[in-house]
């Protein structure tokens, strides 16, 4: 029997109540219960009056002088006072509402004290006592505190967790191979864990954290990191005949030279696309950098070797103007671009279907709806992402349950710093956008308050004026009194009211797929002069003569979406302005704003935004990838989080790894994890 088989219900003391409530805190077995651990400890143990700091805790031992003096007052309140020397100082230990303790308290007993100690008065106001003499558990150690609730109580779980290190203890563990364990001279597992809980002293408790750092650190990057490896040995990927000629005929026909780091990038892809291995890259740049036209490079590719390729984005809107930049793109090549979404009609549907089965469309633009069920490809050996963080395990069975097994660009206009990078997506190659095309002019960014709404005004008549577009951005569509916001329809019958003879778009979550694009094509013909709108047009969307971004209570945004929407203008030769109107109250708010205006690098934004955001919400959406770790810090254990990627990185490119019984042990773990399904392994 496992510990990990055994149900926390076997432990003595745990009801099915206690049960249910242990369940709420993740623990349903031994195993579980034993790696609760502690996240701070309390210092019970004793010291010298002269160490304890006056107006701090600390832990003394005494001897009791004279008679306790118990006061009532108040309903049922008590205050018991009583005179201990210590140290030579005679002071007052002063208890409220233990009137219980008075026939404890006799002359000459000796006992612990911890509480507040107060030099000048004396005073001692004691928190927690106990007596020499009778058998106690807690003076002179480290008592863990652990996070509780409900009748969980911390001595109650102090308890069963001492319960269960005496009864289950030798059964734990080991999990790391000897080699890393001997490298960082790091704790046994079985020692650790005992000592985390029960340490003698700060240091041992530190050790033993630091052994399960590590651990934590390192099995995470090792499922990365082996599944990176596997998927590199497997060699069940398409190796794309690329024949480079065609390839720089094609970039010739493009609109504009390539950038540095375009060219570079490209070849990364190139190189994956030739392997036989499957591709499973990042492609990060910052709005504007021009991902676009190396996706269209990569999608040409994979069709002049033979194949099909797929563009995914997450809206319609995006969908379609993909499309139409995909089939000017493609024009002069040959290539037949197809779109596929979830509203179109049943017969265009069909025929797209058909001819994607048959191989008569090369490139299929669309959205989630070109993975699904019923659409089969005839030979797919590219998909590529666009703004979207991840193209999920699940994605990728859908299609090997079709017998397809693509190589994967993934694509994101949201700089990931760092720390994220090798956490949340360690398992994939980086290939990193780092200039925008020449001749951009940096975007000016403004903050101002509701009440200058009439300089906003004549800031969009001058720019229209000039031939150039607009976007007004408001939060939400529809009237919540709760959040106060701006109703889209409102703000564009003011706006409409405000510029008679200007067009003024409106473009909502609500309206049809047909009315949406019908709206969208207007805007980038510049038949619409203002485009009033809600986030439906925060990624991707693509007009070049905008160069005004207006966004309504920009301090309802977070920092990557405010980035995101910036980044809509800025992307011709003009130079665009972005205005944020609003009054934030609270601290994070107008922070927010000051990182807009400061900067406009989305690096260095994705960077602040962390910090202000901590990294669970950093991508707003559970599908992060960023683990809820245990024990450890994302921060401040970052370099142990690099350190344990290159221990798994290593020990997962090493054959030995494969089949020596001394990694039997981690084999196991890896194969109990979704990611790898089982058909990866053995
Ligand atoms: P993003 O990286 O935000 O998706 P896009 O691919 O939409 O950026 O490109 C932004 C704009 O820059 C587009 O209008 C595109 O045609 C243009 N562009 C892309 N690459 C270059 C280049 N090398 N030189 C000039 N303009 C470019
Ligand atoms: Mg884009």
């Amino acid at each position: 029997m496992k510990l990990n088989q055994i149900p926390v219900r076997q432990m003595k003391g745990v009801s099915a109540q206690k049960e249910q409530e242990l369940h709420a805190f993740g623990i349903h077995t031994i195993a579980d219960l034993l790696d609760y651990f502690p996240f701070r400890y309390e210092d019970y143990r004793v010291r010298g009056l002269a160490e304890t700091k006056s107006g701090e805790k600390g832990t003394v031992q005494g001897t009791i002088v004279g008679n306790p003096i118990l006061q009532r007052y108040g309903r049922a309140k008590t205050r018991l006072t009583c005179k201990v020397a210590v140290d030579g100082i005679l002071l007052t230990a002063v208890w409220f509402n233990r009137h219980f303790l008075q026939d404890q308290l006799t002359p000459s007993r000796e006992i612990i004290l911890t509480g507040k100690w107060e030099q000048q008065r004396l005073q001692l106001t004691v928190s927690s006592s106990e007596f020499p003499d009778s058998a106690s558990a807690r003076a002179g150690t480290l008592q863990p505190v652990y996070s509780v609730g409900g009748s969980i109580t911390q001595s109650w779980i102090r308890k069963i967790i001492g319960l269960a290190l005496q009864q289950y203890g030798a059964m734990m563990e080991e999990m790391l191979p000897v080699s890393l364990i001997d490298k960082y001279k790091l704790m046994p597992r079985r020692e650790a864990v005992t000592r985390i809980h029960q340490p003698e002293d700060t240091t041992e408790g530190q050790a033993a954290r630091r052994r399960l750092v590590y651990e934590e650190l390192f099995l995470f990057q090792l499922k990365l990191q082996a599944y990176r490896s596997l998927n590199r040995k497997r060699m069940d990927g398409t190796a794309h005949v690329v024949d480079a000629e065609s390839i720089r005929v094609f970039v010739r026909t493009l609109p504009f030279e390539l950038t540095d780091s375009q060219k570079k990038v490209v070849n990364e892809i190139l190189t994956d696309l030739r392997q036989p291995y499957c591709m499973n890259r990042l492609l990060q740049g910052d709005v504007g950098s021009g991902k676009t036209v190396v996706a269209a490079i990569a999608l040409f590719a994979a069709v002049k070797a033979g194949f099909q390729g797929a563009l995914m984005v997450p809206t319609e809107i995006l969908a379609e103007q993909h499309l139409r930049s995909l089939q000017k793109l493609f024009a002069a090549a040959g290539l037949e671009v197809g779109l596929l979404t979830g509203s179109m009609g049943e017969r265009k549907r069909r025929d797209v279907l058909a001819g994607l089965q048959m191989g008569l469309i090369d490139v299929i633009v669309g959205t989630h709806a070109i993975i699904q069920e019923g659409v089969n490809f005839r030979n797919l050996s590219l998909v590529v992402t666009d703004e979207q963080h991840r193209f999920g395990v699940n994605q990728r069975s859908i299609l090997r349950r079709k017998g397809l097994n693509p190589d994967v660009l993934t694509m994101t206009a949201t700089p990931i710093p760092r720390t994220l990078a090798i956490t949340a997506f360690g398992d994939l190659d980086v290939s990193t956008l780092r200039e925008r095309p020449q001749g951009r002019k940096p975007i000016k960014t403004y903050w101002v308050k509701h009440g200058m709404l009439d300089r906003v005004l004549g800031f969009i008549r001058r720019e229209v004026d000039n031939g150039q577009q607009a976007y007004f951005i408001c939060p939400l569509i529809e009237e919540s009194e709760k959040l106060d916001v701006q109703n889209a329809i409102d703000l564009h019958i003011q706006i409409q009211q405000a510029f008679p003879d200007m067009r003024v778009g409106l473009l909502h979550g609500r309206l049809s797929a047909s009315e949406k694009d019908e709206t969208m094509g207007a805007f980038g013909r510049n038949e619409i002069h203002v485009l009033v709108a809600t986030t439906v047009v925060e990624v991707g969307v693509d007009v070049p003569n905008a160069t005004l971004m207006i966004v309504m209570d920009a301090e309802r945004f977070g920092l990557s979406q405010l980035h995101q929407l910036r980044g809509r203008v800025g992307r011709g030769a003009h130079q665009s302005y972005c205005v944020l109107i609003a009054d934030p109250k609270s601290e994070t708010g107008r922070e927010r704003m000051k990182v807009m205006t400061e900067t406009e690098d989305g690096f260095e934004v994705a960077r602040r935004d962390l910090e202000l955001r901590g990294p669970g919400d950093f991508f707003g959406t559970k599908q992060s990838g960023v683990p809820d770790f245990k024990l450890a810090d994302m921060a401040a254990d970052f370099e142990v989080l690099e350190q344990a990627r290159e221990d798994a990185a290593e020990l997962t490119a090493n054959a030995d790894f494969w089949k020596e019984a001394a990694y039997a042990r981690l084999r196991e773990i890896l194969k109990q994890d979704q990611l790898f399904q089982g058909d990866l392994l053995d």
